[in-house]
């Protein structure tokens, strides 16, 4: 479904001590991702993870390397066939505190999408529908539709996020740190939700998480990312029960 092919990526940053002024967030990344697969990503602060959301997202051009989608490359996309594909991959943020406009109603937020794409339910009415049974699919109520953000706990405000990631009928769902900012009870409701949707829809994760316990809960695959690389890659449990790289042995012998 997704193939990420060597993709490099700097920035430039101010000159440090060493004069370089370019910084390589991402170094010759490969990934696949595969239809209703959930792919986990790991590595410390600052490795680039992000930066490959982002990436995935369009949000980034590769400097280097190919991204495709069933096939397609989504850069060499003319406008139209760009914000088609733009439906195909959304993404669900770390803080629900912060990603939620405070001005706007849950039904509201989850319609956000549509402004973006007004070929996708024009009438009032079909939006008003597909609102519902969105709030229904991620466990909120009817009448959640006309409350406010501040108005809901921290775990029903995610829902409202993940409603508002699967809007467009989306493929790919990158997760980034999806439940780190939410208590540890919650995480798994959340957490059961995202297994649930999975099945339910067939969509597919990236599931970017610091937390080790998490990743291994969740994901089919691994990959393990340090300093702009993804240094291995494997089933859930060939990573956790028989690490290769040294980065990785280092990454779960620190976890608690
Ligand atoms: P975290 O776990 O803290 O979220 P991350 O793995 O998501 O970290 P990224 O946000 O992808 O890390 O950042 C990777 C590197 O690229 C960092 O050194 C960061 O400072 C740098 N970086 C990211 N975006 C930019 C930018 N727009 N301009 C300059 N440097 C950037
Ligand atoms: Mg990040």
């Amino acid at each position: 479904l997704l193939e990420v092919k060597d993709v490099s990526k700097s920035f430039h940053v101010p000159k440090g001590p060493n004069g370089n002024d370019r910084l390589r967030a991402l170094d010759g990344i490969d990934l696949r991702l595969g239809k209703g697969e959930t792919l986990g990503l790991v590595g410390e602060s600052g490795c680039g993870k992000s930066t490959l959301a982002r990436t995935l997202m369009l949000l980034e051009r590769p400097d280097t390397g190919t991204v495709r989608f069933s096939g397609v490359d989504p850069f060499a996309l003319r406008k139209n066939d760009l914000q088609r594909h733009r439906r195909r991959v959304q993404m669900v943020f770390q803080d629900p505190y912060a990603s939620l406009n405070p001005r706007l109603t849950a039904a509201e937020i989850i319609a956000e999408p549509w402004r973006t794409h007004k070929d996708l339910f024009t009438t009032s009415r079909d939006r008003a529908a597909r609102v519902r049974e969105l709030l229904h699919l991620v466990g909120l109520r009817p009448s959640d539709a006309n409350r406010y953000p501040q108005e809901f706990s921290g775990g029903q405000r995610q829902r409202i996020g993940i409603a508002r990631a699967l809007a467009l009928g989306p493929d790919v769902v990158i997760c980034d740190e999806p439940v780190s900012a939410l208590d540890l009870s919650v995480q798994a409701q959340v957490l059961n939700l995202l297994n649930d949707l999975q099945r339910q829809l067939g969509v597919s994760y990236l599931f970017i998480s610091h937390d080790l316990s998490v990743v291994r809960h969740v994901a089919d695959r691994v990959a393990v990312m340090y300093l702009g690389r993804i240094v291995e890659t494997g089933t859930t449990e060939e990573v956790f029960g028989h690490p290769r790289h040294p980065y990785t042995k280092a990454l779960l012998s620190a976890a608690p």
